[in-house]
């Protein structure tokens, strides 16, 4: 008498590529998103790797962006490394909204039973307002520079060199201009002060 044969189902595998990392569901694309967290003086990114499947990558993607939002900008160099990983995201963001539906692969596992709720795109969330600070930032660095008292004066150093410093502190003399060559300073000046890069400035005494 023979064994009733059973078929042992294969034991499940861990997703592959092409199948999402999260859900295991397909079709799924290999790319990362990013996080920024902007610390004044330090700040720390974070990726989250693929491959994702259309809904995990937008959940994702919604996640990581949307705390990038109002943590990514507390910093100069955040200032610059934010926007540039929001649009990284955001390419990322439009391909994966390329992707048909996911479905489940059969026999793989993964740590999530079905792709995550994507939830509320980013423009219907408060964090959407965290737009404000690289605009309030900016505008502070503008009206900083802007507002920075003019040094159109000089004042000798005990060396024989000269510097330039706020016509309202101590002075020596005035700034007329700057010139390629001392040459061609204007009428007027009586001595002059090598630039940093190129050039002189052609000055004057009180
Ligand atoms: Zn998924």
């Amino acid at each position: 008498m023979s064994q009733p044969f059973h078929q042992v189902p294969p034991a499940a595998r861990v997703p592959g590529p092409g199948e999402c990392r999260y859900c295991g569901s397909g079709p799924a694309l290999k790319l990362n998103m990013y996080g920024h967290v902007g610390l004044v003086i330090a700040f720390r990114t974070l990726t989250a790797a693929g491959p994702f499947c259309r809904d995990c990558g937008i959940a994702v993607f919604r996640q990581m962006s949307g705390k990038m939002l109002y943590q990514g900008w507390w910093g100069p160099l955040s200032l610059v490394i934010c926007p540039i990983m929001l649009i990284v995201n955001l390419v990322s963001r439009l391909r994966l909204g390329g992707l048909r539906a996911p479905s489940p692969v059969p026999g793989v596992a993964a740590q999530l039973p079905a792709p995550m709720d994507a939830g509320k795109p980013l423009y219907r969330r408060p964090v959407i307002a965290g737009l404000i600070i690289p605009v309030v930032a900016f505008a502070a660095i503008g009206v900083a520079i802007a507002s920075a008292p003019a040094k159109d004066c000089y004042r000798e150093l005990p060396d024989g060199n000269g510097e330039l410093v706020e016509c309202s502190q101590p002075h020596d003399g005035r700034v007329l201009g700057t010139a390629e060559d001392t040459a061609d300073c204007p009428a007027g000046s009586t001595g002059y002060l090598k630039r940093d890069y190129s050039g002189y400035y052609c000055l004057a005494e009180n």
